[in-house]
């Protein structure tokens, strides 16, 4: 006795042999290959006259597997919210750079806070900014998150600093009138010595793998860059014991602004 295989194709909404009329995309899970037995019977001496049978099924699509979430609740030493909006730190600037050229289509500001060590963060968190006015209620502005573009060690290495990338925002309503962003353009036109309100810090979702080895991929779109100058300057401009980076499992990906 032969053998023949037959592919038994399930799909969501027909318990019919015939294809819906909408297109629907089947996951290889869900296409089974099934060995049925072919019966043929010699015919005349020269020839044989095949019989196959056909059988299409329909089964009901598996649940996709439950992906368990790994809490990072627990991890150990990680600092969230020391500093509320109710309770915030004053912190100073030391360098405030526009790192965008001139004929850049918008403006990227690169600033250092002093934080004298009060804000211990890692790379992957973020930082509250509450900028300094009142919005058009009378009210104090409301805070802004940023990521933070510095490694826990910060750029002059000494765990006494945090940086920032931002991106001005500036943009024309539909009145035609130019609109500053509030807080962004407080930020871009801080001078050095200027004092800065800042919470935090804030966030466990984007924190680096303990792992070297895990694969990172980063994604970097418009201005998404400031988390992952922390994660590449962690990488590739310091050496820790403890953290040893496996280059062919990180991958960045940049999009460019031209
Ligand atoms: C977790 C997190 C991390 C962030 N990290 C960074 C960072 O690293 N760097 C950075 O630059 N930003 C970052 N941001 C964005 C940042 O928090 C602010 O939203 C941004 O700087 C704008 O704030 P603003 O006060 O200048 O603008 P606002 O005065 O708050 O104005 C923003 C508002 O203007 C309106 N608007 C904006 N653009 C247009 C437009 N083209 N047309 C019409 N209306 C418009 C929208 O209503 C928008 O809500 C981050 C945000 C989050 C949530």
């Amino acid at each position: 006795m032969a053998a023949a295989v037959t592919a038994a194709v399930s799909f969501p909404s027909s318990k019919s042999s015939s294809l819906p009329s909408r297109t629907s995309i089947i996951s290889p899970d869900r296409i089974t290959l099934k060995k049925v037995p072919l019966y043929y019977r010699d015919a005349s001496a020269s020839g044989r006259v095949v019989s196959i049978r056909a059988q299409v099924t329909t089964t009901e699509a598996a649940p996709p597997a439950k992906v368990v979430k790994e809490s990072k609740k627990q991890d150990e030493g990680v600092v969230v919210n020391k500093y509320k909006p109710k309770n915030p730190y004053t912190a100073r600037v030391l360098l405030n750079t526009k790192i965008t050229g001139d004929d850049a289509p918008g403006e990227t500001w690169h600033m250092v806070f002093s934080t004298e060590g009060e804000i211990p963060y890692r790379e992957g968190q973020s930082i509250g900014v509450i900028p300094d006015g009142i919005d058009k209620n009378g009210k104090p502005h409301k805070l802004r998150l940023y990521s933070i573009a510095s490694s826990a060690l910060g750029d002059f290495g000494d765990s006494k600093t945090v940086s920032l990338c931002v991106k001005r925002l500036v943009y024309t309503n539909d009145q035609g009138e130019i609109v500053k962003g509030v807080c962004s353009n407080f930020l871009c036109d801080l001078k050095p010595g200027s004092e800065v309100t800042v919470t935090g810090p804030v966030g466990k979702e984007m924190l680096m793998p303990k792992d070297p080895n895990a694969t990172i991929v980063m994604l970097a779109t418009g201005t998404g860059i400031a988390p992952f100058r922390s994660f590449l300057w962690k990488m590739f401009f310091e050496k820790h014991e403890d953290y040893k980076v496996n280059i062919s499992t990180s991958w960045f990906f940049l999009r460019t602004l031209l």
